[in-house]
C-alpha cells in the first residue's frame, strides 16, 4: 500500500446536487468520501480511517474505480466490493443493496496475522476494521455514546452513580480511543490518558475530546489529583508508552480508581514496543514483522501485568475491546485474563434487548438537519431519560467531524420508528437532504467475537460465527442500501466475524418500506441470538414484543 501525500484531500460532497443516478448511490459515494475526509480519518493519505490499519479502499486506484462505478450505478444494479476493490457490477433489483462488501475474510486455517499480511502484501486483501471498510465511520463520536454508557455503568456499579472524585487511567487516543477522555468527563470524572503519538493528543484537544496535555507524568498526576480532590471533571493527555507509564504509575502507588486501555493492541504491528519511536514503527514493522510482533507482545505483557496489579489493589479494571489480554497472553503473561471484557461486565443486558449503536449522518452537510433529527428522537422517546441526557449533552459538547452525524443507542422496536420519522422529515422538507442510517458492527446480533461482544456467552456459543452471517443475509433480504461482512475487526484477524448495514432515508415510499424492515429485523437478530443462548431477559423481550422464536420452550 503506497501513500499518496500529493493527492488532494477527499471530502464528501454537500448539498442537494447529485453526481450519481439517485440518492441511494449518492449516499454510498458521500459516505465513502466522508470516511477519508482528513477531519474524519486518522491517516487519510494511506486510506486508513481508524483502528490501526482499518482502510476504506485497497488502493487509490481501487478508490477511483469504486467512485466511477457508483457514479454510473443504476437503481437495479449491485456493485460487489472484495476487500476494498470493486470486482463486479451485477443486475439485481430495486430492493437489493446497491453495494455488497466483503472485507478481510479468510478460511479458518489461514486466519491469522501472518497469513493476512502475506496476502495483503500480495495485493489480495485489505483490513476493513468495522466501519472503515464499510463506509459508515463518523469520527470519534461513533463510539462516544457506547464509551459514555460503559463508564456510566462503571460509575453505577462502583462509585454511587458518578465518576466525580475518581481517576480513570487509560491509554490510546486514536480514532476510537479518543472518545475515552470525553466519556469520562461526561460522567464527571478525571481521565489520565497515555498516548505514544503527540499528534494524536493534539488532534483530540483540537476536536474538544481532550482538555489538556501535561508536560510530563509528574505534571499529569498533579493535575489529576487536584481535579479529583475538587470533584472537577478533567481529561489529561500525557505522551508516553503505556507499557512504561502504566507500570510506573503502579510502582508509585498512584491513586487510580479505574483502569482500561484502547491502544491498537488488536494488531501487534500497531502497538508501540518499548524503546521504539512512534515514527519508526511503520518502517520497523515492514522490515521485520515477526521481530516487532515479539517486542510488541512483550510490551503488552508488561502493560497488562501492571493493569492486573491495579486490579489486585482493588481498582475497577476491564478490557476495552482491543484484545490486549490475548496478545499479552501470547507475550507470556499468564494472568492476562484476570479481569473481564467490557461486554460481559457492563453491556450485555443492552444487547439482550437488541439495543446497540444506531447512527445517522446528514448528507446535506447542514448541522441544522442533525439538530432537527435530535429533536425528533427526543419527541419519539419522551420517557427515555438516559437518551435525553445523552442527546442534550452530545448537542452541546460533540464537535462534528466530516458530515454532521449523530449516534444514540436504540433497541428492537425503536430503531425503525426513528428511521421512518427521518424519512418523513426528508419527504416533508423538514430536512434539507436525505440522511443515511447505519451502525457499528459492534451490535447485538451482528458479531461473533469471543474476546469482546460474545465473550462468556451463557451457553458457551462465544465462537459460533453463524450469527453475523445470518445478520448480513437478513439485512440484504430486508432492503438495506449497502451490506458488509467482515473478519477481524476490533480484536484482530482470526478473532472476530461481523456484519454491517446502512440504509438511506430519501423520503420515498420505497425507502420507508425498506427502512421499516431493515431497522426491525437487524436488531431482532440481536434479541434472537441472546434468546437462543438462553438469556431470560432476551426471551422476555421477544415474548413481549411479538418476536417469534421457534423452539423457545426446548
Ligand atoms: P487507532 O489506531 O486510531 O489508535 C490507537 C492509538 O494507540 C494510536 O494513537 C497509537 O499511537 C496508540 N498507541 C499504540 N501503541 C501504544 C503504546 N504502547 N502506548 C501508548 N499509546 C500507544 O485505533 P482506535 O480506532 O482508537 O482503536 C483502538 C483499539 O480499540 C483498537 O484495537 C480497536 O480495534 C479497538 N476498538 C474498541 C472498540 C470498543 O468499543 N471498545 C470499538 C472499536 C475499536
Amino acid at each position: 500500500m503506497t501513500s499518496s501525500p500529493t493527492r488532494p484531500a477527499v471530502r464528501a460532497p454537500r448539498g442537494t446536487e447529485l453526481s450519481c443516478r439517485g440518492w441511494q448511490q449518492e449516499a454510498v459515494l458521500r459516505m465513502l468520501c466522508n470516511n477519508l475526509d482528513p477531519e474524519v480519518a486518522e491517516h487519510p493519505e494511506d486510506l486508513v480511517v481508524y483502528g490501526g490499519t482499518g482502510r476504506a479502499a485497497r488502493s487509490w486506484e481501487a478508490f477511483d474505480a469504486i467512485v466511477a462505478c457508483l457514479r454510473d450505478l443504476a437503481d437495479d444494479e449491485t456493485l460487489l466490493v472484495q476487500s476494498g476493490k470493486p470486482v463486479g457490477v451485477l443486475r439485481t433489483h430495486t430492493w437489493a443493496p446497491r453495494v455488497l462488501i466483503a472485507n478481510a475474510n479468510l478460511v479458518g486455517d489461514w486466519a491469522d496475522w501472518t497469513q493476512f499480511r502475506r496476502l495483503e502484501a500480495a495485493g489480495l486483501t485489505m483490513y476493513g476494521q468495522m466501519t472503515a471498510g464499510s463506509w459508515i465511520y463518523i469520527g470519534t463520536q461513533g463510539i462516544l455514546q457506547g464509551t459514555f454508557e460503559t463508564f456510566a455503568a462503571v460509575a453505577r456499579r462502583r462509585f454511587g452513580g458518578t465518576l466525580a472524585g475518581t481517576i480513570t487511567l487509560t491509554a490510546g487516543l486514536g480514532g476510537m480511543g479518543g472518545a475515552q477522555p470525553l466519556a469520562v468527563t461526561m460522567n464527571d470524572g478525571v481521565a489520565l490518558c497515555v498516548e505514544a503519538d503527540p499528534t494524536r493528543v493534539e488532534r483530540r484537544i483540537a476536536h474538544r475530546y481532550l482538555d489538556v496535555r501535561a508536560d510530563d507524568l509528574d505534571h499529569a498526576l498533579r493535575l489529576a489529583v487536584e481535579a479529583r480532590d475538587a470533584r472537577r471533571p478533567l481529561s489529561i493527555g500525557v505522551v508516553g508508552n503505556a507499557a512504561e507509564v502504566v507500570p510506573e504509575l503502579l510502582r508509585r502507588e498512584a491513586p487510580i480508581d479505574v483502569v482500561t486501555d484502547q491502544t491498537s493492541a488488536h494488531d501487534p504491528l500497531a502497538y508501540l514496543p518499548v524503546g521504539m519511536a512512534v515514527d519508526d514503527l511503520r518502517a520497523a514493522a515492514q522490515a521485520d514483522p515477526e521481530g516487532v510482533t515479539e517486542r510488541a507482545r512483550a510490551a503488552m505483557a508488561t502493560h497488562i501485568e501492571a493493569m492486573v496489579g491495579f486490579a489486585d489493589r482493588g481498582a475497577e479494571v476491564f478490557d476495552y475491546g482491543n484484545s490486549l489480554r490475548d496478545e499479552a497472553r501470547r507475550g507470556g503473561y499468564e494472568r492476562a485474563f484476570a479481569f473481564p471484557g467490557f461486554v460481559p461486565a457492563y453491556i450485555r443486558p443492552q444487547f439482550e434487548e437488541g439495543r446497540g449503536p444506531f447512527r445517522w449522518a446528514a448528507l446535506s452537510g447542514d448541522p441544522a438537519d442533525i439538530a432537527a433529527t435530535d429533536r425528533a428522537v427526543l419527541d419519539l422517546f419522551p420517557h427515555d431519560d438516559a437518551l435525553r441526557r445523552w442527546i442534550t449533552m452530545a448537542g452541546e459538547r460533540v464537535a462534528f467531524e466530516g458530515l454532521p452525524a449523530r449516534i444514540c443507542w436504540l433497541g428492537y422496536g425503536e430503531r425503525h420508528r426513528a428511521g421512518l420519522r427521518f424519512n418523513e422529515m426528508v419527504a416533508s422538507g423538514e430536512l434539507s437532504a436525505p440522511v443515511v442510517i447505519g451502525r457499528d458492527h459492534l451490535d447485538a446480533g451482528s458479531v461473533a467475537s469471543p474476546y469482546r461482544e460474545t465473550e462468556a456467552m451463557l451457553d458457551g456459543s462465544d465462537a459460533i460465527a453463524d450469527w453475523p452471517l445470518l445478520n448480513a443475509l437478513v439485512s440484504t433480504a430486508s432492503g438495506a442500501t449497502w451490506v458488509s461482512l467482515h473478519h477481524g475487526g476490533g480484536v484482530g484477524i482470526g478473532r472476530s466475524q461481523h456484519a454491517g448495514q446502512v440504509c438511506v432515508a430519501d423520503g420515498t415510499a420505497l425507502a420507508a418500506a425498506k427502512l421499516e424492515r431493515v431497522l426491525t429485523n437487524d436488531p431482532a437478530t440481536g434479541v434472537l441470538r441472546h434468546a437462543d443462548a438462553g438469556y431470560p431477559h432476551a426471551r422476555a423481550v421477544a415474548a413481549e414484543r411479538g418476536l417469534r422464536v421457534p423452539m423457545e420452550d426446548r
